[in-house]
C-alpha cells in the first residue's frame, strides 16, 4: 500500500469550471449559493473562450466541470470535445448521477477521463435524506451505464456528521462499482450547509474512521484521496492560495482560488471580456498571506468548530488547507 500527502504544485493547474448553478436536485448541504454565484448558464461560446483562457495561462491544466448539474447544459459534449482539442491533461465531469442531455452518447470515453458520481450514504434512506428521493438508484444505474459503455468512473462521498456512519458500508457497496477512484470529501460550511451547525465531524471522529476505510477501499484496487484537514503535530501549514493555482470559476465570472471563500465576495479574479482581472484589495490573496497559530485563516473565520483550544490559549492542532490531500494506493503511486 502505498500513501502520499499530495503536495501542491505550482506548475499543474485546476479547473473548477462550474458552466450553470441550476440543478434538478436541491441538497441539503449544497454548496451553491445563489446570492453569490447568481443563476446564469453560460452559453458555449464563452465556455469555449473561458477554457481557451485558462489553457493559454497554463498548458498543464486540468479541468472539473461542475454545476450545479453540468449535465443539465445541453452543450457540456461541446465543451467536453473543445477542452480536449485544447490539450487538457484531464477533462472530468462531476454529475449528481442524472446524466441529462444523454450525454454518455454524445461524448466517447476518448473524450473524458473520468465522470465523477457524488453518493453521500451507503442506503437510499441515508444518502436520498440528504441529496432527494431516487437519488440512490439514479447514481447506481449510473454507473452501470457509464462502466457499461466503457467510461473510467470515480465517486465522491461528502462526509458530514449526517452520513460519517455509513462510510464503513461504503467498500463493500462499490467494490462491484468498477471504480477506479474514491474521493472522500469533508462538508465544507457554505451555501446550505453554512445553514446547519450540526455538519462538522469532530476530529477524533474523522481520525477513527476516515484512514481506516481508506485503506480498505485502497487495498481493493481503487486509488482513495481525502483531505488532511487536520495537521499532524509539526507539520508544516501551507496556503494552497499562496502555491498552486486552482481556479473555482462561477457563470457570473467571479473567479476564487479557495473554495470556502466562495460564500463572500472575496474572490481574486473577475473574467471580464474573456480576460482574468485581478480584484482590488481586500479579496481572498490577502487573507491567503495571514500567518495564525490555527493554520487556515478562512477555517478560523468559517468553520471555526473544528479548531479546540488548550488551557493556555493555544490551538490544540492547526487546520490544514482544505485543498492539502491524502492518496492511497495499492498501485504505484
Ligand atoms: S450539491 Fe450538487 S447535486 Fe446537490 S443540489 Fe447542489 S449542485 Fe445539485
Ligand atoms: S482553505 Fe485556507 S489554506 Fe486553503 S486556500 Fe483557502 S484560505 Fe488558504
Amino acid at each position: 500500500m502505498q500513501k502520499r500527502t499530495v503536495a501542491f504544485s505550482k506548475h499543474a493547474s485546476n479547473l473548477f469550471f462550474h458552466i450553470l448553478t441550476r440543478c434538478n436536485l436541491a441538497c441539503a448541504h449544497c454548496y451553491i449559493n445563489p446570492a453569490q454565484h447568481g443563476s446564469a448558464r453560460l452559453s458555449i461560446d464563452t465556455i469555449e473562450q473561458w477554457l481557451a483562457l485558462f489553457a493559454r495561462r497554463n498548458p498543464d491544466s486540468n479541468v472539473i466541470f461542475l454545476g450545479g448539474e453540468p449535465t443539465l447544459h445541453p452543450d457540456l459534449f461541446r465543451a467536453v470535445r473543445y477542452a480536449r482539442q485544447l490539450g487538457y491533461t484531464s477533462i472530468t465531469i462531476d454529475t449528481n448521477g442524472y446524466l441529462f442531455h444523454d450525454i454518455l452518447d454524445r461524448i466517447t470515453p476518448d473524450d473524458v477521463d473520468f465522470i465523477s458520481f457524488s453518493l453521500d450514504g451507503a442506503t437510499p434512506e441515508t444518502n436520498d435524506a440528504i441529496r432527494g428521493k431516487g437519488c440512490f438508484d439514479q447514481v447506481v444505474a449510473g454507473i452501470r451505464t457509464a462502466r457499461r459503455k466503457g467510461f473510467s468512473c470515480s465517486m465522491i462521498y461528502t462526509v458530514s456528521e449526517h452520513n460519517i456512519h455509513e462510510l464503513a458500508q461504503m467498500p463493500e457497496l462499490i467494490s462491484t462499482m468498477g471504480l477506479e477512484r474514491f474521493f472522500i470529501q469533508v462538508i465544507g460550511l457554505r451555501g446550505e450547509s453554512s445553514k446547519d451547525n450540526t455538519l462538522q465531524v469532530s476530529r477524533r471522529i474523522w481520525l477513527d474512521v476516515i484512514p481506516g476505510v481508506a485503506h480498505t477501499i485502497a487495498e481493493s484496487g481503487i486509488t482513495v484521496t481525502y483531505p488532511k484537514v487536520f495537521l499532524d503535530p509539526g507539520q508544516d501549514f501551507e496556503c494552497a492560495g499562496n502555491v498552486a493555482q486552482n481556479y473555482f470559476v462561477f457563470p457570473n465570472g467571479r473567479v476564487y482560488q479557495c473554495p470556502v471563500c466562495e460564500d463572500y465576495a472575496l474572490h481574486s479574479y473577475e473574467i471580464r471580456d474573456n480576460e482574468l482581472v485581478s480584484m482590488p484589495p481586500v479579496n481572498e490573496s490577502d487573507l491567503f498571506k495571514l500567518s495564525i497559530p490555527e493554520g487556515c485563516v478562512m477555517n478560523k473565520l468559517v468553520q471555526p468548530g473544528n479548531i479546540e483550544y488548550l488551557p493556555d490559549g493555544r490551538p490544540a492542532w492547526k487546520i490544514a488547507c482544505c485543498l492539502l490531500k491524502e492518496e492511497l494506493s495499492n498501485r504505484c503511486l
